[in-house]
């Protein structure tokens, strides 16, 4: 069965004391999880260190914390960067690449990506690997051959046992923080190509393995609509996980 996850990411909100409130209300939900499925909390950098120490000493089990970026190099002269082989060494599992806004805002190239990836993989952590379209093409009807060429530049070089460590993320960029969900017909489609591109070059049964996340303003309200598509294997969330009840829901939503 494909795993199932519930990912949050908080981009650069909250203060110390907010993101430990979040955390300690997300950490005492009352939620016993299938096998197959995990919750995954992409917290600002500086909170990573104490969210995990809190997840510790929770005991909750399939609850991750991710970092919501990683350097493409190793080690050195990168005033500011945040390497893959420090996120291993503070115990982060998951690292959030390829997010549109890292794309836009910081210039992420597929290629800058493709090594992003190399890199944290082989740090051991899983990268949740993000693509999806701008308005202007989706309304050119051009969405599938942009987003299949984004998943081929950045992912496309990996053996079949590092791809399979990965999870892709769709998120349309015009939904993105704008209160405008996929249908979740768009959703199901968009991922059922997705993963047609997968198996196009992995083949079937690895393609049939393979996580993808639904981004694109997920709330309580249509999660569970979205997450019961066939291709659909949760989401990775926005604006409502910083709202503890909104998140709740949406985890629970996961099928
Ligand atoms: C995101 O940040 O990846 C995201 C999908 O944001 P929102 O849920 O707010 O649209």
């Amino acid at each position: 069965m494909r795993k199932q996850i519930a990912a949050a990411n908080w981009k650069m909100n909250l203060t110390l004391g907010q993101a430990e409130k979040l955390l300690d209300n997300l950490l005492a939900i009352d939620w016993t999880p299938k096998t197959h499925q995990e919750v995954v909390i992409a917290v600002p950098a500086p909170y990573l260190f104490p969210a995990l120490a809190k997840l510790k000493a929770s005991g909750r089990e399939h609850i991750y914390i991710a970092s919501q970026n990683a350097y493409s190099e190793v080690s050195g002269a990168y005033t500011g960067e945040t390497s893959a082989e420090m996120l291993q060494s503070l115990g982060v599992t998951h690292v959030i690449l390829g997010h549109s806004e890292r794309r836009e805002h910081f210039h992420e190239t597929d290629e800058v990506l493709a090594k992003k990836v190399d890199t944290s993989l082989a740090y051991h952590l899983i990268p949740i690997f993000c693509c999806g379209e701008p308005l202007s093409i989706r309304e050119a009807g051009t969405q599938n051959a942009f987003v299949a060429r984004q998943i081929e530049k950045s992912l496309f070089h990996l053996d079949v046992t590092s791809l399979q460590k990965v999870v892709i993320a769709y998120e349309p960029i015009w939904a993105i923080g704008t209160g405008k969900t996929a249908s979740s017909a768009q959703a199901q489609e968009m991922h059922a190509f997705l993963r047609s591109v997968l198996a196009g070059k992995y083949g079937a049964t690895v393609a049939e393995k393979m996580s993808i996340l639904y981004g694109g303003s997920v709330k309580a309200a249509n999660a569970n609509e979205l997450f019961a598509c066939a291709d659909v294997d949760g989401g990775l969330v926005g604006g409502a996980s910083l709202v503890a009840g909104e998140f709740e829901a949406i985890i629970r939503a996961l099928q």
